[in-house]
């Protein structure tokens, strides 16, 4: 999800950056289709956020208010005779056509990647960099590595893994239009059909086991949302980490008299905040 409207209410850098990158993201993909040639399911769907009560609409419409100043912009709707919050900007991607699409972009432009090249150490200039495959010289580094940034080099702000499951169906294209939620409940539709439903909050360091309760639950609240998902079992379950940080915003810069950069802490927002980072980070180093 690329989905202010559905995560953020309060003014932070954060925030800013959120806004900045959702503003940013259909010339994003537009280049990057262009320059992997391949297609990237973006779109912008909008998100309807449902009130089963009284309190939770009352919740909805002061949430709302605290957004219209962050620029997030919101209407009044239905949803199911229920009321709800129609975010129209909210979007979604799949992260595996960006990620896909990247890969080629930058072997196109001739960068190298090495996969599977786990990082040991970093100096503390920045000036070289031990893999698992041996010692690199470098002129720079850019810590990028998400919640196992910060075991990286001493001194960065501590990032913490933050699990969460996801669920998916394969169903009929367009049964879904917006992205569908409901507190911690989302539902919304890929290009494909597939359906995604999430999600869980679980603080339990780097484990990566499937946890059946935590699917059973995200599975359960979907369908509560979405009857249509009770009548086949999922197609697939999985995790991952979000990187969340002891610090007000992710860390983004320079480490200051080093060789060193830095790109990680995007918690819930990584995908979102994409863009906005590379454009950053970009600026600083060129
Ligand atoms: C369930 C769930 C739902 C989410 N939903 C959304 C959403 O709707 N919208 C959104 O914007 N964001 C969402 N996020 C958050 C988003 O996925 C993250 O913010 C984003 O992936 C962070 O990107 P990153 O590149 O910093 O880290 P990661 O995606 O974690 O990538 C870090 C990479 O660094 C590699 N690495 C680690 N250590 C080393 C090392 N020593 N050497 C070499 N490589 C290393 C890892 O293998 C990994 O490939 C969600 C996350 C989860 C878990």
């Amino acid at each position: 999800m690329l989905a202010p409207g559905g995560e953020l209410d309060t003014a932070s850098p954060l925030a800013t950056a959120a806004m900045e990158s959702l503003r940013e993201y259909p010339e994003f993909v537009r280049e990057l289709e262009e320059e992997a040639g391949e297609s990237i399911d973006f779109r912008r769907a909008g998100a309807v956020e449902v009130a089963f009560s009284d309190a939770e609409n009352d919740a909805l419409e002061r949430k709302s208010l605290r957004q219209a100043e962050l620029g997030i912009h919101s209407e009044s709707c239905l949803h199911a005779g229920f009321p709800a919050r129609l975010y129209p900007d909210d979007a979604v991607v799949d992260p595996r056509d960006v990620t896909r699409a990247l890969l080629t972009a930058c072997r196109r432009r001739g960068v190298v990647i090495r996969e599977h090249e786990q990082v040991l150490e970093i100096s503390r200039d920045g000036r070289s960099v031990r893999t698992i495959k041996g010692d690199h010289g470098s002129e720079g580094v850019l810590i990028a590595a998400g919640a196992w940034s910060s075991a990286l080099l001493p001194g960065l702000p501590r990032t913490i893994p933050v699990r969460g499951h996801l669920i998916s169906w394969v169903m009929t294209p367009w049964l879904l239009g917006p992205i569908l939620r409901h507190g911690h409940t989302y539902v919304l539709q890929r290009r494909s059909g597939i359906l995604v439903a999430g999600a869980s909050t679980e603080r339990v360091g780097f484990d990566r086991t499937l946890d059946e309760s935590a699917i059973d639950d995200i599975q359960s609240r979907a369908i509560w949302l979405l009857p249509e998902l009770g009548l086949q079992p999922p197609s697939e379950r999985w995790n991952g980490f979000r990187p969340d940080i002891e610090a007000e915003c992710p860390a983004v810069g320079k480490v200051p008299g080093t060789s060193v950069w830095t790109a990680f802490g995007h918690y819930r927002n990584g995908i979102l905040l994409a863009p906005e980072t590379a454009r950053r980070i970009a600026k600083m180093l060129t």
